[in-house]
């Protein structure tokens, strides 16, 4: 379970990106995170990991109190979150079995990882999370050879290796053509309904988040505007989310 109590997140040029959040999210949940450009989504999503610190309130995530977490405490609990990038965040002059492989560097010490010595169940993993992604034929290809929807595929394999607890995904579709966000999502679907692990999705198109998640959390202008299942969305409610956020634009 998560639970975020009166989050708040001022960046240090007074820019308030959260405002007094509060919301709790049970295990295995699939959630889209809602909201114009500028709401605070990927705040959000980035406090939850501590990419970004917070400045205000409470982060409890399985029992752990997130926003206190440092050093080897935090390094541990970010292993256990796998984090889906907008630009996918891959060496791209490495393979594809080798970025998903680096998912398992946070359960090796250093040395390990850089010298490459990964287990064989480390290796299994790897080529399972490859397979549910649909890229066994370019396990051994270089990531800059493969398309941008290939790339944010073996960025979800990499978070699977990972197994995580929890997958935060900051608008993965947003740097691919529209018609491969079904792929994108389908996969976080079905990884989510398969492993029970609770995932985040930021996704700025309304009617994606319909099709996949149970639960959405919409944002305007740092604000928490809904949190509730994706049936009650109806068009008064869209509204009321995207009004008076034409300065966020
Ligand atoms: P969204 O993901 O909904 O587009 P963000 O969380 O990226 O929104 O941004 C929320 C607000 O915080 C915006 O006004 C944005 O400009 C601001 N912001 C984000 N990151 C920083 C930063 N590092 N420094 C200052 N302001 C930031």
């Amino acid at each position: 379970m998560i639970v975020v109590k009166n989050l708040g997140k001022t960046f240090a040029d007074g820019t308030e990106a959260l405002r007094g959040i509060s919301v709790t999210i049970p295990d295995g949940d699939f959630v889209a995170v809602i909201g114009l450009s500028g709401a605070g989504k990927s705040t959000f999503l980035r406090c939850l990991n501590r990419l970004v610190d917070p400045t205000k309130g409470n982060i409890e995530v399985r029992g752990t109190d997130v926003a206190s977490l440092r050093g080897r405490a935090l390094q541990r609990y970010r292993r256990t979150v796998g984090f889906i990038f907008q630009q996918f965040n891959l060496v791209t002059r490495l393979s594809v079995v080798e970025n998903v492989l680096s998912g398992r560097l946070g359960y090796h010490g250093t040395w390990r990882g850089l010298l490459g010595l990964f287990t064989e169940r480390d290796y299994e993993l790897a080529r399972q999370n490859i397979r549910k992604v649909g890229l066994t034929e370019k396990e051994r290809s270089r990531v800059d050879s493969l398309s941008g929807g290939q790339q944010q595929r073996v960025a979800i394999a990499r978070a699977m290796t990972q197994e995580p607890q929890l997958i935060l995904a900051d608008e993965p579709m947003a740097s691919l053509d529209p018609r491969l966000a079904d792929v994108i999502l389908g996969i976080l679907k079905d990884y989510n309904e398969q492993q029970g692990v609770t995932v985040l999705v930021n996704i700025h198109v309304i009617e994606l988040a319909k099709r996949y998640a149970r639960r959405v959390l919409a944002f305007n202008l740092g604000r928490l505007v809904f949190d509730g299942p994706v049936e009650m969305l109806d068009q008064d409610l869209e509204k009321r989310i995207y009004a008076g956020s034409l300065e966020a634009l």
